[in-house]
């Protein structure tokens, strides 16, 4: 019988980052500002260009770059933030974190924003919209952006699973103002830890790399036309230092990653949908389609339990999965999982979202690496589907009506 694949292994980091990691041990040189063409400073060009962005910073974490973000928009103290309710907890604690209050809006079946629940909580005095595109799912971006821009509401996109998605054929991070990506190890790019920011806005990007840790003339090393500089000077002394910044180790483990991103997202589309077809082949597994304007970038998978009328039912279907090899986490059912918002206790009184709730206690989350060969997408996809229907032969049907 063929042996479950590893699906929690990382992927080796390219060779070419060997000779530069050893410069860098061999110098000592691994502060970003020691140089204005350090590694980071040649990240933020590279990622910059290969986004399409006028400004890229490269920060400590996404989160890090989302509070940045929410910082550089200047939101006055307990501005009320509009996001999915479907996010990792490190959104919400952003908010918190940027002193401005999280708004929570439902999430639907297919894992994007519903947007009855967003056109009714938009109007409620909301300062900023911070897009969570939570495991690479884009929501109905043209609804959003028209919604937000009618109000003169900025947008912040989590992109943070989202390299190399893309909406309409435009990227997804560059359609808000600031648009947030991650390289933490479960993401397309990996550096353990590490984040970036992207944005057209001199304004914004100035702001958000003198808060970064720019202190004093650092920001001088930063590349940039006139106005840019001219913002910088504007802001020096002005805004507090959050430090926040990157390190060259961290931009040497990445720089080399980056030509590999269209491979990457080329075959974790394939991978995913070629598994998605043969889940929606089972009557008790469902893989909500992209919407039309949406190229998915996934490295996992997401689907529903369809017909699966309690939680220990759900609870079966994880562990007849596990016992074949494959691990299934359903979103709602582990404990203080850091993706279901009635867990995000730090916001004070949690609200109730029972769209999301509903969506959380049937949704699956499994991972899908990119390496993975067919044989090994057949074992998962086979192993799932067999753990659906034994667990639904063994429990009583509804006949009739
Ligand atoms: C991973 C992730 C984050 C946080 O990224 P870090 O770099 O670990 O801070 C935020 N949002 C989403 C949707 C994520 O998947």
């Amino acid at each position: 019988m063929a042996l479950a694949p590893n699906v929690y292994d990382a992927e080796p980091i390219p060779d070419a980052a060997r000779a530069e990691i050893e410069r860098l041990l061999s110098s000592g040189d691994l502060f970003r500002y020691t140089s204005e063409s350090s590694p980071v400073q040649l990240l933020e060009a590279e990622f910059a260009e290969l986004m399409g962005a006028r400004y890229a910073l490269a920060v400590s974490s996404c989160s890090g770059a989302l509070f940045l973000a929410l910082k550089a928009l200047d939101l006055p103290r307990d501005a009320r933030v509009l996001i999915p309710a479907f996010t990792f907890a490190a959104v919400p604690s952003a908010v918190v974190h940027a002193d401005c209050v999280p708004v929570l809006c439902e999430v639907g079946e297919n894992f994007r924003i519903d947007l009855d629940d967003f056109a009714r909580k938009i109007d409620d005095d909301i300062a900023c919209v911070l897009i969570s595109h939570m495991r690479g799912h884009t929501s109905d971006m043209d609804a959003i952006m028209a919604a937000c821009a009618e109000r003169d509401i900025p947008v912040l996109e989590d992109a943070a699973h989202s390299l190399g998605t893309e909406w309409h054929g435009k990227k997804i991070g560059t359609l808000g103002k600031i648009g947030c990506f991650s390289f933490q190890s479960y993401k397309l790019v990996n550096a353990g830890e590490g984040g970036i920011l992207i944005t057209d806005d001199p304004e914004l990007a100035a702001r958000a790399t003198i808060m970064s840790g720019a202190y004093e003339h650092n920001w001088k090393k930063h590349r940039g036309e006139a106005g840019l500089q001219n913002s910088f000077a504007h802001w020096q002394n002005r805004l507090p230092l959050y430090n926040m910044r990157l390190q060259n180790l961290s931009a040497t483990v990445i720089r080399p990653q980056l030509p590999l991103v269209a491979d990457r997202v080329e075959k974790g589309r394939t991978n995913h949908d070629y598994v998605a077809d043969r889940l929606n082949t089972c009557e008790w597994l469902h893989v909500p389609p992209p919407l039309p304007p949406e190229e998915r970038a996934p490295d996992s998978i997401q689907f529903n339990l369809v017909g699966f009328e309690s939680d220990a039912e759900a609870r079966a279907f994880q562990d007849a999965a596990k016992a074949r090899g494959v691990s299934v986490q359903v979103f709602g059912l582990s404990q203080d999982n850091a993706r279901a918002f009635w867990n995000w206790q730090f916001l004070g009184e949690v609200p109730e979202l029972p769209q999301t709730r509903a969506m959380l206690m049937r949704a699956c989350d499994v991972r899908l690496p990119v390496r993975l060969s067919r044989e090994e997408l057949d074992f998962i996809a086979e192993a799932l589907i067999a753990a659906a229907e034994a667990v639904k032969a063994a429990a009583p049907r509804a006949y009739g009506t």
